[in-house]
This record gives structure tokens, C-alpha cells and sequence, in this order.
């Protein structure tokens, strides 16, 4: 099988495309005929010198993939069955999606929504379905009346965030630091635009002006703790990532005195009734002409070279690898 393959040695890391025996994929109950696959940020580290959750190398990356059931010894699935894989540290821990083929557990799989095809899925991948994730998480909270805030707007989580929201006909703010994909963001639905530098300063005033009716957060860091004294009474944020930062600079005020709730959203983890879930609504709600909109088509040839755009955030939307 082809296979993005990333090697370490006392030089540092390599990733290459390579012919590797289909014998050396891990133990698992089903294997899979991968067709796509896409780039996350946590693949961009898994790419890169640093390895995020890497252990052992030589390692093939990719934390999602859709494709066809080749083998199964699971009841669950039989040759054929299209399926949809994220999370479960897959392409961290275990060999990812960057193959022509990969060996899970049944556990690990959904099959593919209907009415979308395996790209289309891929499209939405883990960014996709974590930005629903995080969507749901501030409804069971309520949102308040006001603009849905989306940070990291232009980046795989935001793209999806903006497109759901709007499909679901809220009107969403969108921060991007990049000022050149207003045209983008608005085609998505963005009814507004936030530049990134208007929420770059630390925490001068612990409340602000109540302007947000939720937020979904891809960057955290400063600007989150920015965020978390402009939501409206009772309004909650979903954190679901760190492209800005890990440390948070906040106070407890906008907690106590406005009721904001502040919700980790982990999309590795999440049972198969709550990712089926997820994917049927992501296929109900998300309007396909947007979604294609946000696809950047790749290669595994492109994956070096788009691991380390992600990381210094240069990706814009959802890059969908063709894999076979
Ligand atoms: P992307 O790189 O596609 O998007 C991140 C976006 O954040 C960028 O496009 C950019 O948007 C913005 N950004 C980047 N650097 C900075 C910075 N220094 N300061 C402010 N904004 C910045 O990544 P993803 O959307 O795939 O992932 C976003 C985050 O979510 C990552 O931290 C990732 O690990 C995490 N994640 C978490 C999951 C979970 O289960 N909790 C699942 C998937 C992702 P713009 O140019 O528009 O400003």
C-alpha cells in the first residue's frame, strides 16, 4: 500500500511517500480501503519535528479517514460498508489515514451519513464534527440573543462553525486575522466580520460591553479570556481549541457576575450514539454548495508541505486528501 511514512532519526523527522506492507498496519478488527483523508492541526504536529502524540516511528499520520470496508471480523460491518472514522487518537497513537489502507477496532468507525459522499465527509472530518460538537454544547445551554462569536473563523473548525450556525440561522461574527477572506467567510454566512487584532489585547477591564450570544473558540489563549467578559448574560463559550495559545489570562468575574459558562468540547473521545448523532444532523443542516466551497484538494504528496502550513495558520477551510 502507498503511504505517507514518517521516519525519526537522530537528525530529526522525515515524512515521504512510501510503498509499505500492508502486514505492518496494527491489530484490529476491520480493515479499511481508505479513499480520503484530511489535515487537521493535530495532524500538522504529528507531521512535524515535535511529533505531538507520536510514541513510536516510523508512524503514518492522519487522524480521520472515510473509505470501504475491505475485511471485517466484527458482525458490525461487512465488506463493502462505507465508513467514516475520527478520533480515538488514531494517526497519533496508531496508524492513521494517510494509507491506502488502515486496521481499526469496530468501535471506532461510523458509517457514512447518508446523502454525503466519502469526500464530503472528509470535508467535514474532525474539525467539522467538532465544531458541531461545540454547537450543541452552547445550545443545551441556551444561546442568548445576539451574534454568535466563531474565532480561528478561516481555519477547518471556524469554516464549519460559521456554515452550521448560519444554516441553522443564527447570526455569526467571524474573527479571522486574515482580512482577505471577508469574501469567503461571508459566502459561508458570517453576517459580520471581527478583525483578529480587535480582540488580541490581554484582559484590560474584566467585563465589557454584554455583545455575544455564544462563541465557539478554536484559539483560546488571550483572546478567549478577551471573549469571556464581551458574552451576554448566561451565554456560554465552547472552547475546542489553542492555535492561539494554551495559557489563559482571564479572571472569574465574567462567571460570577454575567453566569458565562465556559465548556470543554473533546471530540476524540465521543460514544458512537453521540457521533452518529452528530454526523446525521452535520448532513440535515450543512448546506453542500458551502461545504465544497471550503475544500482545499490534496495529495499525499502535499501533506509536508500543508502540516506545516496549518501549524502557522495558513490553511483556509478543510483540506481533503485523495488518498486512492
Ligand atoms: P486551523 O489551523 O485550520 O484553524 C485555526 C485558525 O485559528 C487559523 O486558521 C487562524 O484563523 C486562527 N489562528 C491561528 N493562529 C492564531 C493565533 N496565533 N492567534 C489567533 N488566531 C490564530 O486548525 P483547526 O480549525 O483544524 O483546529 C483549530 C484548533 O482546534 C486547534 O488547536 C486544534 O488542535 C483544535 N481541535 C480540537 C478538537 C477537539 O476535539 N477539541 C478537534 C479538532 C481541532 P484566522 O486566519 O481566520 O484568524
Amino acid at each position: 500500500m502507498r503511504a505517507l511514512v514518517v521516519e525519526k532519526d537522530d537528525d530529526g523527522t522525515r515524512a515521504s511517500v512510501q510503498d509499505v506492507d500492508e502486514a505492518r498496519l496494527p491489530e484490529g478488527t476491520v480493515t479499511v480501503a481508505v479513499s480520503h483523508s484530511t489535515v487537521n492541526y493535530k495532524d500538522g504536529l504529528c507531521l512535524g519535528p515535535g511529533g505531538g502524540l507520536v510514541r513510536t516511528y516510523p508512524h503514518v499520520p492522519g487522524i480521520d479517514f472515510a473509505g470501504v470496508v475491505e475485511a471485517s471480523e466484527d458482525d458490525r460491518y461487512v465488506p463493502g460498508d462505507a465508513v467514516v472514522l475520527t478520533g480515538w487518537r488514531v494517526g497519533e497513537t496508531r496508524w492513521g489515514g494517510y494509507a491506502e489502507k488502515a486496521r481499526v477496532d469496530a468501535d471506532m468507525l461510523v458509517p457514512l451519513p447518508d446523502g454525503m459522499t466519502a469526500r464530503q465527509a472528509m470535508a467535514v472530518g474532525t474539525a467539522g464534527l467538532t465544531a458541531m460538537l461545540a454547537i450543541q454544547a452552547i445550545e443545551d445551554r441556551g444561546i442568548r440573543e445576539g451574534p454568535v462569536l466563531v474565532t480561528g473563523a478561516a481555519g477547518g473548525v471556524g469554516s464549519v462553525a460559521v456554515a452550521l450556525l448560519a444554516a441553522m440561522g443564527h447570526p455569526v461574527a467571524a474573527v479571522t486575522g486574515r482580512p482577505e477572506q471577508e469574501g469567503y467567510l461571508r459566502d459561508l454566512g458570517a453576517s459580520q466580520m471581527v478583525a483578529r487584532a480587535d480582540l488580541a489585547d490581554t484582559v484590560k477591564r474584566p467585563l465589557e460591553a454584554e455583545t455575544w450570544g455564544g462563541c465557539v473558540d478554536a484559539v483560546g489563549g488571550a483572546m478567549l479570556a478577551r471573549v469571556l467578559g464581551q458574552m451576554r448574560y448566561g451565554a456560554s463559550v465552547a472552547a475546542v481549541g489553542l492555535a492561539g495559545g494554551a495559557a489563559l489570562p482571564a479572571t472569574v468575574i465574567p462567571f460570577l457576575l454575567r453566569g458565562v459558562a465556559l465548556l470543554g468540547i473533546d471530540s476524540v473521545m465521543q460514544p458512537f450514539d453521540a457521533r452518529v448523532r452528530a454526523w446525521r444532523r452535520i448532513a440535515d443542516v450543512l448546506p453542500m454548495d458551502r461545504l465544497e466551497a471550503m475544500i482545499v484538494p490534496a495529495t499525499l504528496d502535499d501533506l509536508p508541505r500543508l502540516g506545516a502550513d496549518i501549524l502557522q495558520g495558513q490553511v483556509r477551510g478543510r483540506v481533503v486528501v485523495e488518498v486512492a
